[in-house]
């Protein structure tokens, strides 16, 4: 069966960033499976399945344009620490999730000072060109309700 809309995709995967850096990977646990065409993975990692069928092996590089966006210097910002108060261990790449006007969203802390810790709203993968190293598992058709709901089930009907 080949990857196109509406069929449920499991597959292998390694990402790395350009310097070879592993950033993650499916090894030591199951296949992730996801619905083609619902928009539930990157745009380019998408493309790049498209077509190929159970078992294939698909290398593919992807800017951040069809990832998970260039960076913007302006989601990142200081905060005074002791707007904190109540979060315990603060420290580097810790996430938080922090009100806005237009939703909670979650940042992490890239900088703490003496009195500011400044955070960052971009994805921690934002203007980073990724490259995946994917096989293919299983390709099957998608059940009426994953259609509906817009993603993968689990073997038995579950949610993930
Ligand atoms: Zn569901």
């Amino acid at each position: 069966m080949i990857v196109a809309k509406d069929k449920i995709v499991s597959f292998d995967y390694t990402l790395k960033d350009s310097e070879g850096i592993v950033l993650d990977s499916s090894e030591g646990r199951e296949p992730l499976a996801y619905l083609h065409g619902a928009d539930n993975i990157i745009p380019g990692l998408e493309d790049a399945l498209s077509g190929k069928s159970s078992g294939d092996q698909v290398s593919a590089v992807i800017e951040p344009e069809n990832a998970y966006g260039p960076r913007d210097d302006a989601l990142v910002g200081k905060v005074p620490k002791e707007n904190l108060e109540g979060v315990e261990d603060i420290q580097i790449g810790l996430q938080l999730q922090v009100q806005t006007p237009s939703g909670s969203k979650v940042v992490h802390v890239t900088h703490i000072d003496e009195e500011t810790v400044t955070i960052d709203a971009n994805h921690p993968l934002a203007g980073v060109t990724l490259h995946f190293d994917v096989t293919v598992t299983e390709v099957r058709d998608a059940t009426a309700e994953e259609v509906e709901h817009g993603h993968a089930h689990g073997p038995g009907g579950e949610h993930h």
